[in-house]
């Protein structure tokens, strides 16, 4: 579905993707409004798989999290006067968790442009 507003009277207007780019008549105060088409990128955007979002979100709650543990080691340290090892564990924590969400990220862009790339060189029907 396809939500616009006519842009004579701004009436909120819903309308099935087959109708895109066609001119119909707006219900309400009866002007010629064309149906607008959905640019290429908001229909890559809602064609992301489902576990894009969530490994995302993963990615950002891996790093927020480990944050929060790296905190929390670094902190005991201190309390029991092993700033040193702290330290070294607090980075590795941040580290490690940086490093999985740079993979994620990466797998994320790589599954991005290969559907691009498809969708590029695949049929156009106009
Ligand atoms: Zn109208």
């Amino acid at each position: 579905m396809i939500a616009f507003s006519c842009p004579h009277c701004t009436t909120d207007l819903l309308r099935s993707d087959r109708e895109a780019g066609q001119e119909i008549e707006c219900p309400v105060c009866k002007k010629p409004v064309q149906v607008p088409v959905l640019t290429s990128s908001a229909l890559q955007s809602l064609r992301l798989p489902w576990y894009y979002l969530f490994l995302e979100f993963f990615a950002v709650a891996l790093v927020i999290i480990s944050a929060v543990a790296a905190l929390v080691i670094i902190y005991r340290s201190l309390k029991a006067k092993q700033f040193f090892w702290g330290l070294l564990q607090g980075g590795l924590t941040v580290f490690g968790a940086l490093a999985s969400a740079a993979l994620i990220k990466l797998f994320l862009d790589m599954g991005r442009s290969l559907r691009d790339m498809r969708h590029r060189s695949g049929p156009r029907s106009g």
